[in-house]
């Protein structure tokens, strides 16, 4: 069937397929589960996980940073697999069951369990997020012009996820205990999981996602058939994944970006290392013209590594700040304070696209490299406005909200000027016959990205046998580094604006 009269086949709910709304909602779940535990994390290991050691800041911000990479690395492998053996609906129910456990697994209150659940989420995350961003993609005819919105609604679903789920996962947890919070965060996996299976039952999705043939899931390898081996494996490397993740409880000594040994953040230098080589290899047996393509997707999926790696902050070192610099009596915890990134998302991305759009009536829209510069840019001057909050804090120490309210809502203009932006450009820039491995060094911009976060992380650690600590002193730490941040960002942003003509001509038609 073809892909014209197979579109005509599905239904259709406000001008797109009616699974993409299966998907919308399956996503929408996922992410608050993904975001309810990510606004607890942090503060949790400040808490309970650590609570015992002086350098507890320091060994939060490094399983943070492992804990991160690992969650979007994962990713790849997750994508090849289901590409390969299992099929995207498969990989799926897998990615969100593994899920589930883990975050259950997180709402007991215990050190070997924290690091298995930890585990867990990781596998399953490379399991569902990939897949399900492919899916919305196979909804669409090649070429359809409503692909965009069609990403644009599953990226608001991504935000409604990630702005409800700090709010009541974060009042759960301050209400009646971490556990209940993190219990929330493993229901709401669920509860994706019901939505995408009640699309499958409903048969919205056709024939897609399924394996690539019939017999890929039977045919045996190691005298067990790969349909039982790869959900198997995936459980068994969660133990292997949680030794390697606590190797970090007992560091203690102060590590910088790179002369850190840890295996996790070693592993990540050497993949690193093993993508840029093949990188240069394919570069070296591309035409000239795919060449010139495959050098500016190189270089903003690096813009966005930058980017991220101030962003992914969030969730760390700033949520630290809240807890311990902002004012927010009253107003919020610092848990919830994570929701509102999302909150800005929801509210700009509309009107950030349909500016694109006018711009482009009027031949204005500028080109992605400058669009990535000023995303930049954004980052920087968010930064600059916590760096400058230290001026009005109170006797306590403590800063006005604004200034968070503020920062967040900078942070997301430069996110809505880079990740949309950057995501449907990447498959632009890619020789068809790389797409895959290309969306795979994407996703791992991201995980290198949390490297980044750890080292950051790790230079604005207070170390204190009082875990309660606040103040003028960590006001003045933070503020510190927030000033570098902003400086670092605002320098990335303009030497990207300065050489993005050049990037602009190695473009060619894309825009
Ligand atoms: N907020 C987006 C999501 O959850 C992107 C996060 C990222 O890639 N670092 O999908």
């Amino acid at each position: 069937m073809t892909a014209a009269t197979d579109q005509n086949e599905q239904k259709q709910m406000l001008g797109h397929p009616v699974g993409l709304f299966y998907l919308f909602f399956a996503e929408l779940w996922e992410r608050f589960s993904f975001y309810g535990m990510r606004a607890l994390l942090t503060l949790y290991m400040i808490d309970v996980i650590f609570e015992a050691l002086a350098e507890r800041d320091f060994a939060t911000a490094a399983v943070y940073a492992s804990y991160g990479s690992l969650v979007y690395a994962s990713t790849v492998i997750g994508g090849k697999v289901s590409d390969q053996i299992l099929g995207m609906r498969n990989s799926i129910f897998l990615g969100g069951i593994l899920m589930s456990i883990g975050h259950f697994v997180l709402a007991v209150e215990n050190d070997i369990a924290f690091f298995l659940a930890l585990s867990f989420i990781i596998v399953g995350n490379g399991f569902f997020k990939p897949n399900i961003s492919t899916f919305v993609g196979t909804l669409y005819p090649k070429g359809d012009p409503k692909k965009d919105s069609g990403f644009t609604i599953f990226y608001m679903g991504i935000n409604i996820g990630g702005w409800v789920a700090p709010l009541l996962c974060g009042w759960l947890a301050a209400e009646y205990g971490w556990h209940y919070g993190f219990g929330l965060a493993g229901i709401g996996m669920l509860t994706g999981l019901i939505f995408f299976w009640s699309g499958i039952k409903k048969n919205v999705f056709g024939d897609r996602g399924l394996p690539p043939n019939d017999e890929v899931l039977d045919k045996k390898v190691m005298g067990i058939k790969q349909g039982i081996l790869v959900p198997l494996l995936a459980v068994l490397s969660a133990p292997v994944i949680a030794y390697l993740l606590s190797s970090y409880k007992s560091l203690g000594a102060e590590g910088t970006f790179f002369e850190d040994q840890n295996i996790v953040n070693v592993i990540f230098k050497l993949i690193g290392l093993a993508v840029v080589a093949y990188l240069a290899y394919i570069m070296y047996k591309a035409t000239l013209d795919e060449r010139k393509k495959l050098i500016v997707a190189v270089l903003i999926t690096f813009f966005m590594t930058i980017f991220w790696g101030f962003h992914e902050l969030s969730g760390s070192v700033i949520t630290l700040f809240a807890a311990r610099n902002i004012d927010l009596d009253g107003i919020m915890t610092a848990a919830q304070t994570n929701s509102l990134n999302s909150m800005f998302i929801i509210i700009l991305a509309i009107p950030i696209s349909l500016m694109w759009t006018w711009l482009s009536k009027r031949k204005w829209n500028p080109r992605t490299p400058y669009k990535f510069g000023l995303g930049l840019v954004f980052a920087g001057i968010s930064f600059y406005v916590l760096a400058i909050s230290g001026a009005s804090a109170n006797e306590n120490g403590l800063v006005p909200f604004a200034y968070l309210l503020l920062m967040y809502f900078l942070l997301s203009v430069g996110e809505l000027f880079m990740s949309p932006v950057g995501l449907s450009k990447i498959t632009d820039l890619s020789p068809l016959r790389i797409i895959a491995f290309m969306m795979g060094v994407w996703f791992l911009s991201s995980a290198f990205a949390f490297q980044i976060v750890g080292f950051i992380g790790k230079q604005l650690a207070i170390e204190s046998t009082d875990k309660n600590v606040g103040g003028f002193d960590t006001l003045e730490v933070y503020t510190g580094g927030f000033d570098l941040i902003a400086k670092y960002a605002l320098g990335a942003g303009l030497i990207v604006l300065v050489a993005s003509p050049l990037i602009k001509r190695l473009m060619g038609k894309v825009h």
